[in-house]
């Protein structure tokens, strides 16, 4: 490996450096353009190219990618898959008739890489960054720097994986400074999980611990899916399933992933494939629902593996949770959100994600590429959330206190945009009459330290306790949150937009609010304004107050609703509304009582 001579273009070709994120199950490539790392599309528009390889004996040439994924159930012998767990040892595989070592395996794929980022950018790349984790040894270093060289490439670095991945972070625009040297970087991939703490001192950044799993990962996540899909077909048929059956487990592997990916937005997904499989001469089917929570109960002490190795790599470190300034979340599993509230248990900060888990490797080692050759680096301005958004809910605190305080987060803060996320709630009563959704942003797991940004009411159909509710918030770029809410088997839903920024709230096809009663000078607080509004008018007709506290309230919020009309000044508006909150409050603690 040598540092970068002067960017040479060959015969008048300008020539690019690029970050190659050489991964287990997927591959990807980076260069800088105007100082910024940027992804290039692989795979039709895709970044990602699976890293897998198939020989078609045919015609005599190699595939690679999707279309090398497409062969494993029918050419199982003739494709390889997780090329990686095997480089750096002295070991063949064999692929039909060609049999390859696993850096010839490796430069495949870089190769493929090369080519299609070259058509992409109509750039020539002769020189790379290429990324291993932190644990691989020399001979498994060595091993990755001659797939380079035999895929045409001069190996500028090799780059740990959780350094590149920092390296990227330091590159968004991020407020926060950090408040000790230390970041950890939690990377769960497809089949091999790391974690690593890292220690930053100046421009250096060092590995101070670093262990992980090599055979942990998602794909684990889709086996337990498998092995539910198998007891569910063989419940159905009374018939035992051959685990032989290579092209079941391939289906199956692949139903079990895109059922998985949905999970980690929405609450239930419903599983229809048809014909999965034979028994008897008889197709059958794959129909069955599977909800987030029995499938997180499925791989929960997977998840918990990783967390006694964060706890081992802290050991490792001789440092406590608390002295972690950043956690930096890398591979595509980590978008499971059992993964991330089991982080979050941990950790008080907020954990980072606003950098795709996928490509964050690839990018960070095209940054390297860029420090490499003293290319000027600008900051990366990302669209991401700037607070966590969620709704109120009750929990345990709530059941003793009498008061629903509990913020569930939705959408994270930091959470790159668009996004679609969805939560499943319970009801807390027979024939509950409804729910009213409030919208809070902030931080604090008690929404009264956090900000109310909209409300509405959400009318149930009669149902038992403990009946489920979803709440689906899609953010969009314009920072206009799309919600839905649904009662579960009941085809009763409620569609309503908040714009995050003006807080307004617009129920499909009726938009909520006065103009009459807008605020002088701000206008901002409409929809709390509505909330406090309702919340007043549903609580003077209702059942078992006092007289003399429903002739307070009426008083109070004519008083309120007056001053709005008038617009009058903001202090008496803002002292007039804490009163009536404080009623509204009051009376509805006493109520609560009473119940
Ligand atoms: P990587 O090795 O970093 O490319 O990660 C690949 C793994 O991430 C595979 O097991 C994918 O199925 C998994 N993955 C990708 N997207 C998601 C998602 N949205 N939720 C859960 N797992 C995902």
């Amino acid at each position: 490996m040598k540092e970068a001579k002067e960017q040479s273009p060959g015969e008048g070709e300008r020539s690019i450096i690029c970050g190659i994120d050489l991964g287990t199950t997927n591959s990807c490539i980076a260069y800088l353009k105007d100082g910024k790392p940027v992804i290039i599309p692989v795979e039709g528009n895709s970044p990602i190219l699976p890293s897998v390889v198939s020989f078609d004996e045919q015609k005599g040439h190699m595939l690679v990618g999707r279309e090398a994924i497409n062969r494993l159930s029918v050419y199982p012998r003739h494709t390889v898959r997780s090329i990686k767990r095997l480089m750096g040892k002295e070991t063949t595989v064999h692929l039909g008739s060609r049999e390859l070592s696993p850096p010839e395996v490796s430069a495949i794929i870089l190769k493929r890489l090369i080519e299609k980022a070259q058509q992409s950018t109509g750039l020539a790349i002769k020189q790379a960054v290429i990324t291993v984790p932190a644990y691989f040894n020399d001979a498994q270093r060595r091993a990755t720097i001659t797939a380079g060289e035999l895929a045409g490439l001069e190996v500028l670095r090799i780059v740990n994986e959780p350094t590149a991945a920092s390296l990227v972070y330091d590159y968004v625009a991020m407020t926060d400074k950090l408040d000790t040297p230390y970041i950890l970087v939690y990377d769960l991939g497809g089949g091999t999980f790391d974690v690593s703490i890292l220690e930053i001192r100046g421009e250096i950044k060092e590995v101070l611990a670093s262990c992980g799993d090599t055979a942990l990962g998602g794909d684990d996540f889709d086996q337990r899916l498998v092995d539910m899909f198998i007891r569910h077909i063989e419940d159905k048929t009374a018939t035992k399933i051959s685990t032989d059956d290579i092209a079941l487990q391939v289906r199956l592997k692949d139903i079990a992933e895109r059922t998985k990916i949905s999970l980690s937005d929405t609450p239930f997904v419903a599983v229809k494939e048809a014909s999965v499989t034979s028994v008897n001469g008889e197709p059958v089917n794959l129909n069955l629902e599977v909800s987030r929570d029995e499938y997180e109960d499925m791989i929960r002490d997977l998840v918990d593996k990783t967390i006694d190795k964060v706890h081992e790599a802290l050991r490792e470190a001789s440092l406590a949770s608390s002295d972690i300034s950043e956690v930096l979340l890398v591979g595509g599993a980590t978008r499971t959100p059992l993964v991330q509230h089991s982080i979050d248990g941990i950790f008080d900060i907020p954990i980072q994600h606003s950098v795709d888990p996928d490509l964050c490797v690839a990018l960070g080692a095209a940054v390297q590429g860029g420090l490499i050759t003293g290319e000027p680096l600008g900051h990366i301005l990302l669209d991401v959330t700037s607070h966590s958004l969620g709704v109120k809910t009750a929990d345990e605190f709530s059941m003793d206190t009498g008061r629903a305080d509990h913020f569930s987060v939705i959408i994270r803060r930091n959470t790159k945009i668009p996004v679609r996320r969805a939560e499943s709630y319970y009801t807390m009563y027979e024939n509950q009459e409804g729910v009213d959704v409030e919208i809070y942003q902030g931080e604090s797991p008690r929404c009264k330290d956090n900000t109310l940004i909209g409300a509405f009411y959400f009318g149930l159909r009669p149902a038992s306790v403990n009946s489920t509710v979803t709440t689906e918030f899609a953010y969009d770029k314009e920072g206009i949150v799309h919600i839905t809410v649904d009662q579960k088997g009941y085809d009763n839903r409620k569609e309503v937009t908040l714009d995050v920024r003006t807080r307004q709230v617009k129920e499909k096809d009726t938009v909520t609010g006065n103009d009459d009663q807008e605020r002088p000078g701000t206008g901002n607080d409409q929809a709390v304004l509505n909330y406090i509004i309702s919340k007043y008018k549903a609580l003077c007709n209702k059942q078992g107050i006092d007289d003399k506290s429903r002739n307070e309230l009426i008083e109070i919020g004519e008083r309120y609703q007056r001053a709005l009309i008038d617009k009058e000044d903001d202090d008496t508006i803002d002292d007039l509304e804490a009163s009536l909150i404080d009623k509204i409050e009051e009376i509805e603690e006493t109520l609560e009582d009473i119940e």
